[in-house]
């Protein structure tokens, strides 16, 4: 069938009756008709793209398949679907549907939501992180549509993977998914088809100083919380040097750093309040607790010499580090498909939660940062989708067949 044809059938199909849309769709179409959903997160709105899936997994009739469209606050939900025998499956395929916003749009030659194919590429928000590994995980089930699964499949579409995992958050609290209900986890975030098995954790401390205002000609009658926040930033960079004695193999050393600072009211007046962001990247041997113990004892330090220093410390956004052992019976088996060694990634991903309830869990996904991942004009080739296709399947045959 022609192209464009092909694309209006898919469209009138798609949006205007309630027909099976699986038979007409290929995996780059399935992935563009998933960017045209905008699940720009804020606010996230994921709960469309997250019901077409639903609609989609219910075309294919898959035998002994369980679709839930868990919504978890308004407008915003995830999709979980359970493929196969009931009890422990053997693999979680998961991967998030929204997308970090598009920015000025006038950078983007394509409406970043009204995807285009040009030449071997797929251009449009998420093309490559990650609605196309979405697409791809769903076509390696779906290649498995009538044969009988040994053990079950579990697939997951998450929502606010962006803005700090709201979304598998809250599918884990509200029981939908529990400890050790797969062997084995893969995320499809884009690796370029590498195995990752690794990354740090990391937690941003928003600190605030709190000082008394005075005229700037009588500097002894305030404190001056920006000077306060200085005697704090050098610490830090004390602080950088003593989290480098501990070293993980892999991962290196935990790093700190200020990254942030904003303070003072006007030219003549002691600043009363200054607020500095500290951006700190953990190896699994240091807690987001044990880096805020840190930042305590320099609170406590000045505080010793200076009894009116006054700072309040919290915790804006943190996520734990992966830490799958490179001897894990999953990750042999990743590197026997792939046919290269596991890596560390220097991002961080859902894979931690999954850890945490017992589903050691890997990444794994096609596309990459050069595909201009969360900038302007962002695309996947079209061969990775495939090619992830490829390898989804061969994990579901070695695992669940
Ligand atoms: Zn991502």
């Amino acid at each position: 069938m022609k192209n464009s044809l092909k694309n209006i059938l898919i469209n009138l199909f798609i949006h205007k009756y309630a027909y099976p849309i699986t038979t007409f769709m290929n995996a780059e179409e399935l992935a563009a008709e998933l960017i045209r959903f905008n699940t720009e997160v804020p606010p996230g709105n994921e709960e469309a793209c997250a019901a077409f899936l639903r609609d989609y997994f219910l075309d294919l009739r898959l035998e002994e398949c369980e679709v839930v469209l868990h919504r978890f606050a308004e407008n915003r939900a995830n999709l979980l679907v359970r493929v196969g025998p009931k009890g422990q499956a053997g693999l979680l395929l998961s991967g998030h549907i929204d997308v970090v916003p598009a920015g000025d749009h006038s950078l983007w030659e394509n409406p970043p939501f009204e995807p285009k194919i040009v030449g071997d590429k797929l251009y449009g928000r998420g093309a490559s992180d990650m609605k196309s590994a979405v697409a791809a995980l769903v076509k390696a089930i779906e290649n498995y549509k009538d044969k009988k699964l040994r053990r079950g499949i579990i697939f997951v579409a998450t929502a606010g993977e962006e803005i700090g995992c709201d979304g598998l958050e809250a599918l884990i609290s509200d029981g939908k998914i529990k400890e050790r209900d797969a062997m084995y986890g893969i995320i499809g975030e884009p690796t370029n088809l590498r195995v990752v098995r690794a990354h740090k954790g990391g937690t941003t401390f928003r600190i605030t100083f709190h000082g008394k205002s005075a005229h700037s000609s009588r500097p002894e009658l305030g404190i001056n919380a920006i000077e306060n926040a200085s005697r704090f930033i050098l610490e830090i960079a004390e602080l950088r040097n003593r989290l480098k004695e501990i070293i993980d193999p892999d991962l290196g050393t935990t790093v700190i750093s200020t990254t942030m600072i904003n303070g003072g009211t006007k030219e003549n007046v002691i600043p009363e309040k200054c607020q500095i962001i500290v951006d700190c990247r953990r190896i699994p041997l240091h807690s987001d607790r044990q880096i805020m113990a840190e930042l305590n004892k320099i609170v406590d330090k000045i505080k010793n010499l200076e009894p009116s220093y006054n700072a309040s410390i919290e915790i804006k956004f943190n996520y734990e580090a992966l830490n799958i052992p490179k001897n894990h019976q999953l990750v042999l088996i990743a590197e026997e498909i792939l046919g290269h060694k596991s890596e560390v990634a220097p991002y961080g991903t859902e894979g931690p939660i999954y850890q945490r309830i017992e589903i050691p869990t890997i990444i794994l996904g096609p596309g990459k940062v050069e595909n201009n991942i969360h900038g302007p004009n962002e695309y996947i080739e079209i061969k990775q989708i495939y090619d992830a296709i490829n390898v989804y399947s061969e994990f579901i045959r070695r695992i669940c067949i």
